[in-house]
């Protein structure tokens, strides 16, 4: 990408994801639109295997439907003692359809049928963690007029714990710990989990990028 766009769309039908790069763009002078403002785009498979692959997909397939560049995240949990699962599956873990609660459920089942457990010693005090885990993020920004791409990625570390905790936040949010901040994703303010989480750090990423190629 040789120019930044004064415009971009972001590929995701999610209003509070379009909302926050919204507001991460406005710094740089970029006005952000969603894919919900357009009809007619074809259906997205994401079939790719990594996070990046999947980001990759989304916004060649939507820019180049448009004509006009495309942002696209893809994100999702790896688990160590999982040998990186859930990952691209994080949103069907337990199945087509499956709620969140599902696919906690059938994390933890899987954890204990392994047996999986963090020594003692490498544990914050009052933690029962099971492996250490990560959320990722990858975006990919794409330029339909030069077919290139601009890429980051973003994680949050952490640990996964026996027991849920916390009310906020979604998905795997009540199963990761994140030593740093001493509590679970659900039990991060908003802000926290903003300025620590894989989709702000991956999204800091991309604009430090753009912002020294302009
Ligand atoms: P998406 O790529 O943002 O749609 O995320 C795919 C799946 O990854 C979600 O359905 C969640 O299961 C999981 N995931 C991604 N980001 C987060 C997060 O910030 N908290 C909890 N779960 C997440």
């Amino acid at each position: 990408m040789t120019q930044l766009s004064e415009r971009i769309v972001v590929a995701t039908q999610n209003q509070g994801k379009t909302a926050e790069f919204r507001h991460a763009f406005a710094k740089l002078g970029i006005a952000v639109e969603s894919m919900a403002d357009y009809e007619g785009l074809p259906d997205i498979v994401e079939d790719g295997s990594t996070f990046a692959d999947n980001a990759r997909i989304k916004a060649r397939i939507v820019g180049d439907a448009l004509g006009l560049a495309v942002l696209a995240d893809d994100s999702g949990l790896c688990v160590d003692a999982l040998g990186g699962a859930p990952g691209v599956y994080s949103a069907r873990y337990a199945g087509a359809g499956a709620t969140d609660a599902d696919n906690n459920a059938k994390l933890l089942a899987e954890l204990a049928r392994i047996g999986a457990r963090v020594p003692a010693d490498e544990l914050p005090g009052g933690v029962e963690g099971l492996s250490a885990g990560r959320f990722v993020c990858a975006l990919a920004l794409y330029d339909p007029a030069s077919g290139t791409f601009v890429e980051t990625e973003g994680t949050m570390d952490g640990m996964i714990v026996a027991s849920p905790s916390g009310e906020g936040g979604f998905g795997y949010d009540p199963l990761l710990y994140i030593p740093e901040s001493g509590q679970t994703v659900a039990q991060m303010s908003k802000d926290e989990k903003q300025r620590l989480g894989h989709r702000g750090r991956a999204l800091a990423k991309l604009l430090e990028l753009l912002a020294s190629r302009a």
